[in-house]
């Protein structure tokens, strides 16, 4: 943890809502600090994501919450059409997106496409990480990582 970093009390009420354990403390450490942290290995290398204290390669213990580069393609993406609470109607389809990040096969993390109408999203497109800002709250996002009139070929 470096010098300034939210101490856990402060990740604690800023994630009311959120089930913090001691896997993923540092991940949302990293997100009030505008960092992406995901656990990774120190013995064999590998990415582990959903947060485990366990490698599922090689078995080791030794894990460090460490940045990733924010590359990926978008792995698979849904839009829901249902409001989740009858007093706020969607206006318009609620998307959860796959982004399958660049570090590591299969490495995915469920989150979705910004700057990007829903038209758009297409299944592997590069993608890249952003930040939103929702209930007062920094979240990571992505967004096209290139033209995405050019990679529709739609003109
Ligand atoms: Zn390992």
């Amino acid at each position: 943890m470096n010098e300034g970093a939210p101490n856990e009390a402060a990740i604690f009420e800023h994630f009311h809502d959120v089930k913090i354990d001691r896997d993923n403390i540092a991940h949302y450490r990293g997100l009030m600090e505008g960092r992406f942290l995901l656990n990774r290995c120190d013995d064999c290398g590998t990415w582990i994501y959903p947060h485990r204290p366990l490698c599922p390669e090689c078995l080791s213990w030794t894990i460090t919450p460490t940045e990733i580069s924010g590359s990926g393609r978008l792995h698979m993406f849904t839009l829901l059409y249902q409001s989740r609470d009858p007093d706020k109607p969607l206006t318009e389809p609620m998307q959860a997106a796959a982004i399958e990040l660049d570090e590591q096969p299969g490495l995915r993390y469920l989150s979705r496409v910004v700057n990007c109408p829903l038209s758009k999203l297409r299944h592997d497109m590069p993608v890249m990480l952003t930040w939103i800002e929702e209930n007062r709250r920094r979240w990571p996002a992505f967004e096209p990582a290139t033209d995405i009139i050019d990679m529709t070929g739609e003109g």
